[in-house]
């Protein structure tokens, strides 16, 4: 019976809990709070009336007195209780002024991406029209112009120029959201667009918004600020602009007080590195990839799990480098939610001139061993322990220079997505020509005469060259791809999935294209994939991913006929047999939680074999015959 143990949610879980947007919350609050509970602790009275003693300093300076810790200017006020009325006073026409703008963008934004056409056409054209006017010059005009008596007048002018940002954003984001795969599903059950707009779009784009609106605000306060140092804001309520006016008016800078000048800037600063954390904090609450996690106990060497026990399924009897050796590669994505484990002390070889397949479920791990083989592992992951080798050498550890040198030369990809591999706007002769010009100088002719050659390798026709990548089906692009893995002969090739978006007719002419590459220059491959059928053809053996981990690898006559893991077993029989008219086997259960694998066999949840062993001691990867290695304890 399969056991699965679910994702634990906390609050402790929850992205929000991001430090620089607590961190700039917490100082943006505090700057609050100061301004809003300053005047029950200080007589914010002395603001406004110049009943105090002229010029004074700080109170820790000569002639500073404790009641005016901060000192006073020259109209006789109080420092301290200017600061206090004149900083809510200045957030105030930011946060004011920076809604507005969001609320108007988020109208008209809504509506160009939602509705598109006209409406997207027209708005469109007014937002970029607007955001080409130079804005501070146009409100320095505008200022000069209207009475500024109060900060809402005030941010009601700057939120003028404070919408067309937000607009486009929100525009774009809707249209990218219109696009996913959930908005469409929820359209074509029939939700409606409000449902679509406020169920399934808005909360995906609530931390877009919350990062737009901070940045906003503090463009307003850099704004209102500017405007009032220049004398053309509010005079009646003190402000931190209007502070820098008189202090510029009074000339304290040659007069030497800085007390009146330096605490406005000050504040100014405090808030701003405030709004930037909560924006880069929010930025990355919307993104996940640009978050860091602190090194794990991995990392740092104890291990949680205990990779999985190695006898080396490498095949390396004469004792020469292997193309490529992947020795004990743990890779983890590191999540607020903890460490997914997504390699688990993988170990294999690669013969020269051998087509290794590497298969498993979705998830199982397979494709990050091929982006860490690349050295192209994506953020929140890392290789955390492992060697990678290609004739000897080890890439981890590499340079960016050494490793860009190596790739297409020693160490190339055939991608999975043959139609986003290659620039649409760019014909294959400079696609190509591109890539093998990185790393050897050649002539134009000797150029073409070389692309050429490749292009016939794989058995195009010459009139590609000059063709379009939208000119060419799937097929044809998949051997060009082919074509410029193959283009600086390299030792060893990664196929991800290289057939995987191809109909079965091209499959197998890609399978054969691929076939024939190994056998004319005897590159060794990793061919990743899920199609069991189509890999037996072309593969030399086969190693069976489940869950982070090798399980099997075996010649792949042996891992077809005599399938010794309970999980090869189960793939095998899934193959869709035409003879065997039989219903198809379905593998039942999930998988386990990846941060969690449990003590023993990786597989002991879905095994209708396990038994009592299975549970606390871990199965080694062990050769059972000559090449074929499996790790459970039934062998
Ligand atoms: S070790 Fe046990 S649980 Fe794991 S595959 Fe073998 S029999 Fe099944």
């Amino acid at each position: 019976m399969m056991s699965v143990r679910l994702f634990r949610l906390n609050a402790w879980d929850s992205p929000w809990l991001n430090v620089k947007f607590l961190l700039g919350g917490g100082i943006v609050l505090l700057i609050l709070l100061i301004g809003l509970l300053g005047p029950l602790f200080w007589d914010t009275e002395m603001a406004y009336t110049g009943s105090a003693p002229l010029n004074l300093p700080p109170m820790w300076s000569e002639g500073g007195s404790f009641d005016h810790p901060l000192g006073t200017e020259s109209n006789g006020r109080d420092m301290l209780a200017q600061l206090i009325v004149g900083t809510p006073s200045s957030l105030k026409i930011g946060f004011l002024a920076a809604i507005i703008g969001m609320l108007i963008g988020l109208v008209f934004g809504s509506v160009a991406g939602y509705m598109g056409g006209w409406w997207d056409h027209i708005i469109r054209t007014i937002s970029d029209s607007a955001m080409t006017i130079p804005s501070l010059v146009v409100l320095i005009v505008i200022a000069s112009y209207v009475q500024m008596t109060d900060t809402t007048t005030m941010a009601l002018i700057l939120a003028l120029f404070a919408w067309p940002g937000p607009t486009r954003m929100i525009r774009s984001q809707i249209l990218t959201l219109r696009e996913r795969g959930y908005v469409r599903m929820a359209n074509l059950s029939g939700a409606s667009a409000g449902e679509i707009m406020f169920v399934e779009m808005a909360p995906n784009m609530l931390p877009w918004l919350a990062a737009s609106l901070t940045g906003g605000i503090s463009a307003a306060i850099l704004a209102a600020t500017g405007l009032e140092a220049l004398g053309l804001g509010p005079t009646r309520v003190p402000s931190l602009g209007l502070i820098i006016n008189q202090a510029t008016t009074n000339a304290a800078l040659v007069r030497g007080m800085i007390w009146w000048w330096l605490p406005p800037i000050l504040i100014l600063m405090v808030i701003f590195i405030g709004f930037f954390l909560m924006t880069i904090g929010l930025d990355e609450i919307a993104n996940p990839r640009l978050r860091q996690f602190k090194a794990s106990r991995h990392e740092r060497g104890s291990k949680k799990t205990g990779s999985q026990p190695v006898s080396a399924p490498v095949p390396s009897a004469d004792g020469e480098a292997l193309p490529l050796d992947v020795h004990n590669l743990h890779v983890y994505y590191f999540t607020p939610r903890g460490e997914i484990i997504a390699t688990n002390g993988v170990t294999f070889g690669v013969r020269k001139g051998e087509i290794l397949g590497l298969v498993g479920e979705s998830g199982c791990g397979k494709t990050t061993v091929a982006m860490a083989i690349l050295q192209v592992v994506q953020s929140p992951g890392r290789i955390v322990q492992g060697e990678i080798k290609i004739n000897g050498r080890d890439l981890i550890g590499l340079t960016e220079k050494a490793l860009r040198n190596l790739r297409w030369r020693e160490l190339a990809l055939i991608p999975q997505g043959a139609m986003n591999a290659l620039n649409p706007v760019t014909r294959i002769r400079e696609q190509m020509g591109d890539a093998i010009l990185a790393h050897e100088s050649r002539g134009r002719i000797e150029l073409e005469e070389r692309i050429l050659k490749l292009l016939s390798d794989v058995g195009l026709p010459d009139r590609v060259i000059s063709m379009y990548p939208h000119e060419l089906s799937g097929g044809m692009k998949q051997r060009v791809c082919i074509a410029m893995a193959i283009a600086l002969n390299p030792d060893v090739i990664i196929a991800d999935e290289p057939t995987s978006a191809l109909d079965v007719v091209v499959q197998r002419v890609v399978a054969q294209t691929l076939l024939e590459v190994k056998d004319r220059l005897g590159v060794s491959m990793v061919m990743i994939g899920h199609d069991m059928g189509l890999l037996a053809q072309v593969v030399d053996r086969m190693a069976i991913m489940y869950a982070g981990n090798l399980v099997e690898v075996a010649p792949v006559a042996a891992a077809y006929e005599k399938p010794l893991h309970p999980y090869t077993q189960l793939l095998i029989e899934s193959i869709p047999s035409i003879k065997a008219r039989k219903p198809l086997n379905v593998t039942e259960g999930l998988t386990h939680d990846l941060r969690n694998p449990p003590p023993g066999c990786i597989f002991q949840y879905r095994c209708k074999f396990v038994e009592p062993r299975c549970r606390d001691q871990r199965p080694p990867l062990v050769e059972i015959e000559q090449d074929h290695f499996v790790a459970c304890w039934l062998y």
